[in-house]
């Protein structure tokens, strides 16, 4: 069984995964309600409430399933902010020394990367590799508030980044907007929300899409055009059009992560298998909906992460420690809080 531990942003989360059975249990502890007063996230703050969750989480998945079949501990060593991965690590350490088994060191992306592939394993744990086989190669999108990535994996599993953004992550570009809007955070759900009654084609917002064969994202663009639009509002316009500015923002970040997605397809020559979502965005109704229907009209399987391991959670890190060859135990793991995907 694998013991992971995540602690790179504001969620402070705890997982056991066994290859034969799955996961067998996962604890999670949100700060998302300590961030929202400062519209967005603190880092000492965070760091503080890591250390008061750590230690009542572990106790819980220890009663609730036990760490006697733990043979490794897995913890997310970077990227992310450094005083709360430096937590995660020693707690990582620490049990892992106490339970006499190695400590291996998670690129937080590659548990994004794995956790399209967490419900293909849930279904059949022991054809995993024959599943995973046919599913390969791979094209995945990693959505969430810090990264926005495409990129492939290959039949030895081995993880290439395609593109990634210029500028903003979608995320952000979502945080932001809401932000701009009055909207509060985390401003993904909310402009969600909103957007639900209003109409994507009422205001004409950028893309920033660039060039025709580039897969790159820029969704600064995006945000500054939102301003620009309020700022030329009354207060009782902004409200009285509300629906329609979320519903028109939110299309032109799914629009272009769609885009490229179906390009980045395109330029595979039909060789992909399946296409992945992942990370917090993919949480996002019409982005699912419309990389699903793009799925299909490709004819590829479509893997997208459970709404649970969307957002930082433990288990895709636990699900990456034993489904990726470039997760290996390490001594005296350090924290790389700038790490790329490609150099775990
Ligand atoms: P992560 O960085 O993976 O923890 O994901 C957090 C990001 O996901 C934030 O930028 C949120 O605004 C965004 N997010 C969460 N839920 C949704 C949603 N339903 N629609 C769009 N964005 C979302
Ligand atoms: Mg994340």
């Amino acid at each position: 069984m694998i013991l992971a531990l995540e602690s790179s942003c504001d969620e402070s989360a705890v997982a056991l995964f066994s290859p034969e059975r799955g996961l067998a249990g996962e604890w999670i502890a949100s700060q998302i309600a300590t961030h929202a007063r400062h519209g967005g996230v603190v880092p000492d703050l965070a760091a503080r409430e890591h250390l008061r969750h750590f230690g009542p989480l572990l106790q819980q998945a220890q009663r609730e399933v036990g760490f006697s079949a733990v043979t490794l501990v897995a913890v997310t060593h970077g990227p992310g902010l450094a005083p709360c991965l430096a937590l995660g690590v020693a707690a990582a350490q620490a049990l892992g020394r106490s339970l006499h088994v190695p400590v291996a060191g998670v690129n937080h992306l590659r548990g994004h990367v794995w956790s399209a592939f967490l419900p293909v394993h849930a279904a059949a744990p022991a054809d995993f590799a024959a599943r995973a086989a046919e599913l390969l190669p791979h094209l995945g999108l990693v959505v969430s508030g810090g990264n926005t990535l495409l990129f492939t994996l290959d039949r030895e599993r081995r993880v290439t980044v395609l593109a990634s953004t210029r500028d903003d992550a979608a995320g952000e570009a979502l945080d932001k907007g809401a932000k701009l809007l009055g909207l509060g955070y985390p401003g993904g759900p909310l402009i969600e929300r909103v957007a639900r009654s209003g109409r994507p084609d009422a205001f004409a917002f950028p893309r920033g899409i660039g060039a025709r064969s580039d897969l790159g994202f820029s969704f600064s663009g995006l945000k500054t055009s939102l301003r620009y639009r309020i700022e030329k509002m009354t207060p009782a316009e902004v409200a009285r059009d509300l629906p329609d500015l979320c519903s028109s923002y939110q299309e032109a970040v799914v629009d272009a992560l769609e885009r490229k997605t179906g390009l980045a397809l395109e330029q595979g020559g039909g060789a992909f298998r399946s296409l992945g979502l992942s990370g917090g965005v993919a949480n996002n109704g019409p982005l699912r909906d419309r990389l699903a229907a793009l799925a299909k009209r490709e004819r590829v399987a479509f893997l997208a992460s459970r709404p649970e391991h969307t957002g930082d959670n433990a288990g895709m890190i636990a699900f990456a420690a034993w489904a990726d060859p470039a997760c290996r135990p390490a001594e005296n793991l350090q924290i790389v809080p700038g790490l790329a995907l490609e150099g775990n």
